[in-house]
């Protein structure tokens, strides 16, 4: 078992497994972006080894992610060793985050495989509007992708980044849309991690300010709904619909924190708000799977009490110096 120096039982790993993505959302990356040497990003093979190290440690839950998870050859690999371990009872959880973009192809594949609920990123439900946000992306293979998962039965919730002046004004329509779907939302605050350059204090908007006005709209209520996660979850009036608002610099969720991030280049992150890691893939490609359970324990003795985002009017690049294709969202 994993724990850290906070007593937090650690035992839910995001996992990375490629940096790459068909689209270029402007909060994520830059779009010129470059991404991993390939010889850097480990194999499919290598990937499962360390799913399997960190299951023998007590790790039971998993959320693939990336970049964009959908897009890395092999996955069903990935995909189908998970399905095995949640077969013998080795892992509770086995689900992942997708642009959606390639649902359509996977959505049976997911079923299949034991992948029952998924996130979904989407932030806006005009066309023009998801070109902008993304660089060129086409929201009609999204909304296609969704319909796909939820007709085999995958539950599926929404993540939506709330951005100052792009998209704040269509919250509550996409809420109502997902309520006729039996989706749930959250709603996310923009963080600043990976350098974009000025864009990012102009999209940020504060998650307070969203959660007041649709609290008085929605005529919202505090749901007793909790996971370890960020979200705080709210209801409306005859809905069963959740609504979650997670706000990374306003609020402060780390003191439930359960979970650690692997890039797939083997770094594992013990903190999406801090620059610290270990390096996992010299002791795996020299198969020492000994040093390699020696190094995650001792992540567990630095890993952070809480993050310190921040967002300054004169500090407009990120604080962390990496982007969040690579340690998953
Ligand atoms: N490509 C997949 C997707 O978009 O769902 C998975 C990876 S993506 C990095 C995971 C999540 O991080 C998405 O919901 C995305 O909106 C969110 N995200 C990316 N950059 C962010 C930022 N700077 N602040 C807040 N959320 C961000
Ligand atoms: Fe790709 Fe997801 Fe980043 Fe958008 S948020 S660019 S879909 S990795």
């Amino acid at each position: 078992m994993l724990i850290d120096n906070f007593k937090r039982k650690i035992e839910y790993l995001r996992v990375s497994v490629t940096d790459r993505c068909d689209l270029r959302c402007t909060y994520c990356m830059v779009e010129d972006m470059k991404f991993l040497p390939k010889q850097e990003v480990l194999s499919i093979e290598e990937l499962i080894k360390l799913i399997e190290v960190f299951n023998g440690l007590g790790v039971v839950k998993y959320r693939l992610t990336g970049g964009e998870p959908l897009v890395r050859k092999g996955i069903v690999d990935i995909i189908e060793y998970l399905n095995t371990l949640k077969m013998k009872g080795l892992i509770k959880e086995h689900t992942l985050t997708t642009n959606g973009t390639n649902l359509q192809r996977y959505s049976e594949i997911l079923k299949k495989n034991g992948v029952d609920r998924i996130n979904v990123s989407l932030d806006t439900l005009r066309a023009s509007r998801f070109k902008e946000i993304t660089r060129w992306g086409d929201v009609s293979k999204v909304l296609n992708g969704i319909q796909a998962a939820l007709d085999v039965g995958i539950k599926i919730k929404i993540n939506t980044v709330v951005t100052k002046d792009f998209n704040d004004d269509e919250i509550i329509e996409i809420i109502n849309w997902a309520e006729k779907k039996n989706v749930d939302v959250s709603l996310i605050e923009v963080m600043p991690i990976g350098s974009i350059g000025e864009e990012r204090f102009d999209q940020y908007k504060l998650m307070s300010v969203v959660e007041k006005d649709l609290t008085e709209k929605l005529s919202l209520t505090k749901s007793s709904f909790r996971t370890n996660g960020p979200s705080r979850y709210f209801t409306r009036p005859n809905s069963n619909q959740k609504i979650g608002f997670i706000s990374a610099l306003s609020h402060n969720f780390c003191e439930t924190c359960n979970r650690i991030r692997l890039t797939c280049t083997g770094k594992l992150f013990m903190c999406l708000g801090q620059n610290d890691f270990v390096d996992l893939k010299y002791p795996l490609r020299e198969q020492k799977t000994e040093d390699v359970i020696k190094m995650i324990e001792y992540a567990m003795s630095i890993k952070p009490k809480s993050h310190d985002f921040e967002i300054k009017k004169d500090d407009f690049n990120g604080y962390i110096d990496r982007y969040m294709n690579q340690t998953g969202g």
